[in-house]
């Protein structure tokens, strides 16, 4: 039997995006994933302007990165804080391009963030956020920050779990130099759209709740979920930022098992 298009996510393309080595493979992949975006608003309802997109550029060797921004990207995210650090300090010359950290941090590495990044989506526990606060202070800086929610229920998953999520935020007010900006998720990594839809409505309904019910929800206006292989599905149930790696950069060399902790022996340890 075959299975109708839309109940497949497009995982299966990972590890098939061909290298982008040229300003005009940045721009026409750039393109292509924009007409993806404004295909998902449409059959949504939604704006396309509403939908921000954040390249993902971990991995790639500094020379990528240059041409992307000669493309046009003003923003970059990398998972790793000593990776992002080591190519915000040797692309200085480029005094546009702002940093979004999207992955994992450990408090001994909140200096680093403080330091260089625009933005951090993977804010969740109070010792890093403490952390952080204070180490923005003693920069002179302020830092957005997303809270991230484990909505697929792995254990090799980062995040909050989502009945956590409400006291968590009560306590951000609290610290001065972080702008909280709204939640962040990584869907479960499945073929089966269904499943993967699952964790966005989770992400969009706890948003929803926590601006009623909360002063603090007021600000949480942000829902960055959906990457190469799912980020229409995420559009569709309310993403204002897709952060997209392989389909503007091209295929990444490893499993992502490799990247995201938990399901190798490669992975960092455990929360
Ligand atoms: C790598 C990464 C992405 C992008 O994944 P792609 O498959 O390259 O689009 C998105 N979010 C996070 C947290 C990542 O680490």
């Amino acid at each position: 039997m075959s299975v109708p298009s839309d109940t497949r996510t497009r995982h299966d393309k990972h590890g098939r995006y061909p290298e982008a080595t040229t300003v005009e493979h940045f721009q026409r992949n750039l393109d292509a994933v924009r007409a993806r975006i404004e295909a998902a608003c449409r059959r949504a309802g939604r704006d396309f302007a509403t939908v921000r997109l954040l390249p993902v550029s971990k991995t790639k060797p500094e020379a990528s990165l240059r041409l992307a921004h000669a493309a046009g990207c003003r923003m970059l995210g990398e998972n790793k804080v000593q990776e992002a650090y080591r190519k915000w300090e040797a692309m200085q010359d480029l005094t546009d391009l702002r940093w979004s950290v999207i992955g994992h941090l450990q408090t001994n590495k909140t200096k680093l963030v403080a330091r260089f990044a625009a933005e951090f989506q993977a804010l969740d526990s109070l010792r890093v956020a403490e952390a952080l606060d204070r180490r923005l202070q003693v920069e002179g800086r302020s830092l957005d920050v997303f809270v991230q929610v484990n909505t697929s229920g792995e254990a090799s998953k980062y995040g909050l779990a989502p009945g956590d999520v409400p006291a968590f935020v009560q306590k951000l007010p609290a610290f001065k130099a972080l702008r909280v900006r709204g939640l962040m998720t990584l869907a479960l990594f499945s073929s089966e759209a269904e499943r993967v839809r699952q964790c966005f409505v989770l992400l969009r309904s706890l948003r929803d709740r926590l601006r009623q019910s909360t002063p603090v929800g007021n600000g949480l206006d942000e829902l960055s979920m959906g990457m190469s292989g799912d980020f229409e599905i995420a559009i569709e149930e309310g993403a204002t930022v897709v952060r997209v790696g392989q389909a503007i950069f091209g295929a990444r060399p490893l499993p992502d098992s490799h990247y995201w902790p938990g399901e190798t022996s490669t992975g960092e340890p455990q929360p």
